[in-house]
């Protein structure tokens, strides 16, 4: 299986180091020209646990890709807001037999992928696997995680497909499931994101901060509330107290209470855009459409947006 990383960042260093270590085909593709350069010349050197690892593997700039480059499997791994035109900039990868996997956090990009995958070659998922940077080709990639996925489309092959991705990822250690319940637990997910990423990121505290300030606990109820609301209205059952205890579990200084969400990362540590439109933002364009009131979800849309250009995000 011809596997082909698109956004070779944190994640797609990850993805990348660990099915390469595991034997598989794989080859990334990038827009930052330092990462390229970077990897092309010197492989990807991570702190993996702890270790220094090293793997060379080949990566192509998103301008330069070899036009004889066909994939089995395309991984997406760009930040939400990117997948668009790096979708655009790829599709020469892309046959009428190319799965895609798309582990992106945040909801709603089956529309984006329609454009460029025949909907029976969708496979969708989140992961708990985490990774950071801490240069080019310097993939710092910590603790322990899994891939949750599934086919979209109906048919036997679509699941026959889908199983195939599953091995191969659970074959390079990324112990991978295929779950039937996979929009439960995007939505469970989106819990956390809509609440401790903008949240974090408007307010500048980190999760536990957030956590004890009692006045938060109404605006973190309010939005979890409408997310719940749009996901049974999308036929997802959910029970709104488990999600209001699932997102407390953020708070806990001596696991994950100390550290500031991606989002805020992003935006107040390193002036980028964020990807708040596929979170609160997705919550609030699906609440439109269903009927369903989500103003906490617009609100926190519009104030992240607002710091970001206050910012001059890029
Ligand atoms: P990142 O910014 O480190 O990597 C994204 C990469 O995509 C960058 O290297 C960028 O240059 C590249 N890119 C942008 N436009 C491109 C284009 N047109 N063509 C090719 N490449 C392009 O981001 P990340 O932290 O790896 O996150 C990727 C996704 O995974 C995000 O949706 C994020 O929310 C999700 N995620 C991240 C983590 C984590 O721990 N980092 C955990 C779970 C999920």
């Amino acid at each position: 299986m011809k596997i082909v990383i698109v956004g070779a960042g944190a994640m797609g260093c990850r993805f990348g180091l660990m099915l390469k270590k595991a034997g598989k085909d794989v080859t990334l593709i990038d827009s930052w020209d330092k990462q390229v350069e970077e990897i092309s010349k010197n492989g990807i050197n991570a702190n993996y646990n702890g270790e220094e690892v090293h793997v060379d593997i080949p990566i192509y700039h998103q301008k330069a890709v070899d036009p004889s480059l066909k994939a089995d499997l395309v991984i997406i791994f760009t930040k939400a807001m990117q997948l668009e035109q790096a979708l655009e900039d790829t599709k020469s990868i892309v046959t009428d037999s190319t799965q895609v996997l798309c582990l992106m956090n945040g909801i709603g990009y089956e529309d984006i992928l329609r454009k460029y995958f025949d909907g029976e070659h969708i496979i969708i998922g989140n992961t708990m696997w985490t990774a950071g940077l801490e240069g080019p080709g310097h993939p710092k990639l910590f603790g322990n995680g899994y891939v949750n996925m599934l086919n979209l489309g109906k048919s036997d092959k679509a699941v026959e497909g889908a199983q195939e991705v599953v091995k191969a990822l659970d074959e390079g250690g990324l112990n991978a499931i295929y779950e039937k319940g996979i929009f439960f637990l995007i939505y469970k997910k989106i819990c956390v994101n809509a609440t401790m990423n903008g949240l974090c990121t408007i307010l500048e505290a980190n999760m536990a901060d957030l956590g004890e300030a009692k006045a938060s606990d109404h605006i973190v109820r309010n939005i979890v509330s409408e997310v719940v609301d749009v996901a049974r209205a999308e036929g997802v059952e959910m029970n709104k107290e488990e999600m209001y205890q699932h997102v407390y579990e953020c708070y806990n200084r001596e696991t994950i209470g100390a550290h500031f969400p991606s989002m805020y990362q992003d935006l107040v540590k390193n002036n980028r855009l964020t990807e708040i439109d596929y979170i609160n933002g997705a919550i609030a364009a699906k609440g439109e459409k269903l009927g369903i009131p989500t103003p906490y979800n617009h609100f926190l849309t519009a104030l992240v947006h607002t710091k970001e250009q206050i910012l001059g995000a890029k």
